[in-house]
């Protein structure tokens, strides 16, 4: 029999300590993390192994063996974490409060608390499920909030065949509570949007500000920026928003479970958009986007500007081609002084299977462990490392498998970050139960 409450405790205490860690990136520092995490691993009777990308950043692998029989599946997680302004929390950023029945810190919710459900869920198998298919492969990685380029990317490229999984474990996204009413509804991030980021520079000519043309670079750019930016109100249901709307219906009352059963019609879908739109990070779900991020223009009062320029940061739905976007661009502008500058454009990723063991074993679990709760695919708009093993081909199931509610989403990234003790256990609980029947 596993004793939970003294899970829940252990956990609590492990990610207490794991938060003192200052792993902030920039600089990132998490060669300190990394060690902390061996030392862990060590004692359960695990041999990690840590690759140096570069001075005082670290990436860790740890492997759980089976006989093979299947492929393995990481777990993983990122140690770095974003800032934090003391001044603005109620406690210690990385003072590792526990207090009021919630570990207390950066990187609590995003996501050192995965890593230690992981690291206990893995100690747990070991103890409990003698006779396993595949190996389980830990890995903690450096750099994940600025890009991944020393962390995933790096392993990616430098160990691929030291970590070739079947499946990836990632976060992306929690189980929701009080989005679509009460029921919990786990979102499991199986997609992600590319990022296209460009700059168009209006050439124009210059001139004296009493004596205005028809040539005033900014005011080109202007005329350029309002067609562009009505792309922003073409929406386009994607077939995993689609999925996830359609299952969302079946626990909402009527009216909103018809239409959003029916939401891959073409009229209803035009109906509910403007209430789905309403909430930002659902609106990016159902259209590219862009986002005038940086505007440059003139030098003096009395100086008609030669030269304006706009950053526009776009991201694109799964299944866009970036050049045939940038040619429609040019169409839409129609103006031959606007120059339109690639300076990122994210590789395309694919996107993750939804009919495979791993959702199929996940949605059951979350079912069994939580009887009211629905699973469904989302679309991130945001980026995780789970791209860099998308581009290989892997499926990358992106959920941290905790409760929350939006008020409590606010926190990451946010100010009072905090996971509550009942959730360290819950997530260990699910973890270890996925992860035992994927081994049978
Ligand atoms: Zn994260």
């Amino acid at each position: 029999m596993i004793d939970w409450n003294t899970i829940q405790n252990e956990a609590a205490q492990l990610l207490s300590d794991y938060i003192k860690i200052k792993s902030i990136n920039p600089p990132g520092n998490e060669q300190q993390a990394a060690d902390y995490l061996t030392n862990l691993l060590r004692k359960l009777g695990f041999e990690p192994q840590v690759f140096i990308p570069a001075p005082n950043r670290a990436n860790l692998i740890a492997r759980l063996p089976g006989n093979n029989s299947k492929k393995p599946i990481i777990l993983y997680h990122h140690m770095d974490v974003v800032e934090a302004d003391p001044q603005c929390w109620s406690c210690d950023p990385f003072g590792g409060e526990i207090r009021d029945g919630f570990v207390w810190g950066r990187g609590t919710l995003d996501m050192k608390c995965m890593g230690i459900m992981q690291l206990l869920a893995l100690d747990l198998l070991q103890q409990h499920v003698p006779n396993r298919k595949r190996d389980i492969i830990f890995m903690a990685v450096s750099d994940e909030e600025a890009g991944g380029s020393f962390g995933t990317g790096w392993m990616v490229e430098n160990h691929w065949s030291d970590i070739e999984p079947e499946y990836v474990w990632d976060e992306g996204s929690f189980g929701m509570q009080d989005l679509f009413g009460p029921t919990p509804v786990f979102m499991v991030s199986v997609a992600e949007k590319g990022s296209l980021w460009i700059k168009l520079i209006a050439h124009g000519k210059p001139g004296h500000g009493g004596m205005p043309h028809d040539e005033n670079a900014a005011a080109i750019l202007l005329k350029a920026l309002d067609r562009v930016l009505t792309l922003n109100s073409k929406y386009d249901l994607h077939p995993i928003p689609k999925l996830m709307f359609q299952k969302i219906g079946s626990i909402l009352p009527f009216p909103k479970s018809f239409l959003l059963k029916n939401i891959h019609n073409p009229f209803i879908f035009r109906l509910v958009q403007p209430t789905l739109s309403a909430n930002t990070s659902v609106a990016a779900m159902l259209k590219d986007t862009l986002s005038l991020t940086v505007l440059r223009a003139g030098a003096k009062e009395n100086v008609i500007p030669e030269r304006a320029e706009a950053t526009l940061d776009i991201r694109l739905l799964p299944n866009r081609d970036p050049e045939l976007f940038i040619r429609n661009l040019k169409t839409l502008i129609a103006d031959e002084r606007i120059e339109i500058e690639i300076i990122h454009l994210s590789e395309p990723s694919s996107t993750t299977e939804v009919n495979t063991e791993f959702y199929s074993v996940l949605s059951s679990v979350l079912q069994k462990l939580v009887p009211k709760s629905i699973t469904v695919p989302l679309l991130t708009p945001g980026a995780t490392d789970s791209c860099y093993f998308r581009r290989k081909g892997i499926n990358s199931y992106g959920l941290i498998p905790i409760i929350i509610n939006p008020g409590e989403i606010a926190r990451f990234h946010g100010i009072d970050e905090r996971i509550s003790l009942e959730n360290l256990r819950m997530g260990t609980q699910i973890i270890f139960e996925v992860l035992k029947k994927l081994c049978e």
